[in-house]
C-alpha cells in the first residue's frame, strides 16, 4: 500500500473497522509521514482525489463541525495532525490511476498483497494534545450535525487502536480454540483474582495499546529516537519487545517457560501478541474431553507473568540502562528473574490456600494441585517451599521431553 523512493516500503493490512478504498488511501499516506524525518520536504502524489479534497478543501469545514459524520475520522484526524508537525515544504499531486505510473503501480501490488495478510497491523493514531482541534464551531454548524456529534459520542464504547488490538486476540483464540470470543470475554481477564494487580494492569494498557513504545514517540519533536530499539535497529513496538526482541529476554523467557509447560503433557502454542493478550482465554481439555480447568490457569498465571517480566526487563534496560548495549541482561540473568517471578506466584498460590487466612477466599487445594502438580511433581504440594519451587524451576533448563 505505501511505495516511496525511501527504503520504507510495506504492505499493511488494516483492521476490521477501517477496511475500504478511501481508509487504505489515508493509512498508507499516514504511515508513510509518521516514518520520514519530520523536516523532509514531501511530494505525496496519490491517485485519491478523495484525500487530496478531504485535506485541503474540505477541511476547513470539517474542523468546524468537529470531525462530525466523517468517514474515517481517526485516521484522517491523525494525518492532518502528523503533516501540522512537518516544517518542510507539502506537495500533494494528483496521478492517474492504473497508467503506467512506477509509484503507482508499485503501491497498487503492495496493497494487494497486505489484503492478504492474516493479522491487522496496529496503527498510531495518537494525536499530540497540543494538535488536537475538538468540539464544533457552533456558530456554523447546523442542527443535525450537532445531533449526530452527541450520538457518535454518546455510542463510542472503545478507541481504534484498541479494536485492533481486540481484533487479533479474537482472531488468536479462534485458530487456537475454535471459538470466537466477545470483547467482554477477553476484558473479563482484567476481574480474574488469579492474575496479580501490575499484571492486570500491563494487560489492560496492552489491549488498550497504550504502552509507551514505538510509533508513540514519533510525533513527538525532539524524542523520535525513543521510538528505535536500538539492538534490533527497528522501531519499538509491545509485539516486537514481547516476541522478537534480541534485548528483551524474550527468547529466554518463552524458551524455559516452553519447557516447563512441555511437562504438563499439553502443546505450548505459539507466542503471538494475540496470545499473550488472550491468555485467559485458553480452552484446553483433559484426556475425556472435559476443560482442564488446572491446565488453564496455569497457562495464563504463566503467560501473563512471563510477559510482564519481559516488558519489566525491556524497561530496566531502556531507561534504568540508557539503552546502553554493554549492559543488555545476559542469558543467566534472564533466567534467573524468571525462576523468581514464577517461583514466587506459585508460593503465593500455594499460600492462598491457607482457609484460616483467606476463609472463603482461599483456593481450594484441588485447584492448586490440577493446576501445578504434574510440573512440579511433587505429592504434597502445600508442604512446598518457595526454595524447593525455585529447585524445580531451575532443573527444567535441563529437563528433557520423554
Ligand atoms: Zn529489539
Amino acid at each position: 500500500m505505501v511505495w516511496t523512493r525511501q527504503p520504507c516500503n510495506m504492505s499493511v493490512r488494516l483492521p476490521s473497522a477501517f477496511i475500504s478504498n478511501n481508509a487504505g488511501e489515508i493509512a498508507a499516506i499516514l504511515i508513510t509521514v509518521q516514518t520520514v524525518p519530520k523536516d523532509m520536504a514531501l511530494e505525496i502524489r496519490t491517485d485519491s482525489q478523495y484525500v487530496i479534497d478531504q485535506l485541503t478543501k474540505n477541511l476547513g469545514k470539517i474542523e468546524d463541525n468537529g470531525w462530525v459524520g466523517v468517514e474515517n475520522a481517526p485516521l484522517l484526524g491523525a494525518l492532518v495532525a502528523t503533516l501540522r508537525i512537518f516544517s518542510a515544504k507539502t506537495l500533494l499531486a494528483k496521478v492517474k490511476g492504473h497508467s503506467g505510473e512506477k509509484g503507482n503501480d508499485e503501491a497498487d501490488a503492495k496493497a494487494n498483497k497486505g489484503v492478504k495478510k492474516s493479522l491487522a497491523t496496529a496503527l498510531n493514531l495518537q494525536i499530540p494534545p497540543n494538535l488536537i482541534v475538538t468540539g464544533m464551531k457552533l456558530s456554523t454548524a447546523t442542527q443535525s450535525i450537532v445531533y449526530k456529534g452527541i450520538i457518535s459520542r454518546a455510542i463510542k464504547k472503545n478507541c481504534w487502536n484498541t479494536d485492533i488490538m481486540l481484533d487479533r486476540v479474537k482472531e488468536f483464540v479462534k485458530d487456537w480454540t475454535n471459538h470466537s470470543p466477545t470483547d467482554e470475554h477477553i476484558w473479563s481477564v482484567l476481574g480474574n483474582k488469579n492474575i496479580r494487580r501490575n499484571v492486570k494492569n500491563f494487560i489492560w494498557r496492552g489491549l488498550h495499546d497504550s504502552l509507551w513504545t514505538g510509533r508513540w514517540w514519533l510525533n513527538i519533536n525532539g524524542f523520535e529516537r525513543r521510538a528505535e530499539c536500538f539492538k534490533c535497529d527497528t522501531i519499538e513496538s509491545l509485539e516486537h519487545i514481547l516476541t522478537e526482541c534480541t534485548a528483551s529476554g524474550q527468547k529466554e523467557i518463552w524458551g524455559i517457560a516452553e519447557k516447563l509447560w512441555n511437562k504438563s503433557g499439553h502443546k505450548w502454542p505459539e507466542m503471538t501478541l494475540g496470545t499473550i493478550m488472550g491468555c485467559s482465554l485458553a480452552n484446553y481439555k483433559d484426556t475425556s474431553g472435559k476443560p482442564d480447568t488446572g491446565a488453564n490457569r496455569r497457562f495464563m498465571i504463566l503467560v501473563s507473568e512471563s510477559s510482564f517480566l519481559i516488558w519489566k526487563i525491556r524497561c530496566e534496560w531502556r531507561i534504568s540502562q540508557g539503552s546502553d548495549l554493554s549492559k543488555i541482561p545476559t542469558h543467566t540473568e534472564v533466567v534467573s528473574k524468571w525462576v523468581q517471578t514464577i517461583g514466587w506466584c506459585i508460593h503465593l498460590d500455594i499460600l492462598s490456600t491457607d482457609t484460616k487466612c483467606y476463609r472463603r477466599q482461599a483456593t481450594s487445594i484441588k485447584v492448586l494441585e490440577q493446576a501445578w502438580n504434574k510440573i512440579l511433581s511433587s505429592d504434597n504440594i502445600k508442604g512446598l517451599q518457595f526454595t524447593d519451587i525455585t529447585r524445580v524451576l531451575v532443573g527444567i533448563r535441563v529437563w528433557q521431553p520423554p
